[in-house]
Formats: structure tokens, C-alpha cells, sequence
């Protein structure tokens, strides 16, 4: 036996009705009503009603679901997208991940780094001794100047002219 939608179609269309209804009111009275904000509990009798109205809604009214507009479906996809990256960029805990939390320790869209100097500090990978000699691209890990030639030494410590990545 199979069940038929004509027993849920009824209350599904006037709750639709309903709410074309109540949108259709809220379109014509667009300018006739407006929001702004109140202090409450202050004996401001329509404040009090509407308190009154918003308390009974909660406990007995029907659930009303009014459709989200897409700017906020973005939003909630940008939040839960970023959320992930941040859980993302926590859990690494290699030597360079714990670097770069050094410096930055949460992600953001409005970060992103495009420079590609700072991209090789940050990650200490790049043209410096001591990763190219990790390779096996340079037989020393060292600056002529003789210290570690890492990218925290030509950023804070080299003083030698000489030096360059
Ligand atoms: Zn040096």
C-alpha cells in the first residue's frame, strides 16, 4: 500500500497561502511601519505586547518558516568554509606549519599572502642555505657569514653585505 500526498497537501498549501498572505501584507505596509530600537521592559505598552506576543509564539505558537535569503546562506557557507580551514591549518604540526602559526595563528580570506618574499619567510622555505642544503642543492647549511643560513638569520641577524638569497 502506498501512501498519497492529498493527505498532507492541504495543511502544506495554507501554510503557503499564509505565507504569501502575510507577505503580501508586509509588501503593502512597507511604508507605513518601521523597526527601531527600544528599551525594554520600560512599561512602553506596545513594546510590552509585542514582549508578551513573542513569549506566547515561543511556547505555543505554530513553527513558521521563512524561507533565508541567499546573502545569508553565503554568509553561513563563508563562516562554515573558514571555520574548516582554521580546523585545517590547526592540526598541522610540522616544523614549518608551527612556524607560520607563529606568525599567523588564524586563517582569514582577507590574509591571503601573494608575496612571494614573505611567503619564504613565513614557511622558511626558500632560497636560503639551510633548506637548499636539506636537498642536497648546496654542500653547506650555512651563510658566509658562518651562521645558520635560515630565513629567520637574513631577516634578524646577517650583517654581512655580502649575503643574499
Ligand atoms: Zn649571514
Amino acid at each position: 500500500m502506498t501512501r498519497t500526498t492529498p493527505e498532507l497537501a492541504p495543511p502544506l498549501q495554507t501554510s503557503t497561502l499564509h505565507q504569501r498572505k502575510v507577505k503580501s501584507n508586509i509588501f503593502k505596509a512597507k511604508n507605513m511601519v518601521g523597526l527601531s530600537w527600544v528599551k525594554d521592559h520600560v512599561g512602553i505598552p506596545g513594546n510590552e505586547l509585542a514582549d508578551q506576543q513573542a513569549k506566547l509564539a515561543i511556547t505555543s505558537g505554530e513553527k513558521f518558516v521563512i524561507p533565508a535569503p541567499n546573502s545569508h546562506l553565503k554568509c553561513l557557507l563563508k563562516n562554515y568554509i573558514v571555520n574548516k580551514w582554521n580546523e585545517y591549518w590547526n592540526s598541522y604540526d610540522s616544523a614549518s606549519e608551527i612556524r607560520v602559526r607563529g606568525y599567523i595563528n588564524k586563517v582569514s580570506p582577507k590574509f591571503l599572502i601573494h608575496n612571494k618574499f614573505l611567503i619564504y619567510f613565513l614557511g622558511g622555505h626558500g632560497p636560503f642555505p639551510s633548506y637548499l642544503h636539506r636537498f642536497k642543492f648546496l654542500d653547506s647549511a650555512h651563510c658566509i657569514c658562518g651562521m645558520l643560513g635560515d630565513a629567520d638569520h637574513y631577516i634578524f641577524s646577517c650583517s654581512s653585505p655580502k649575503s643574499s638569497i
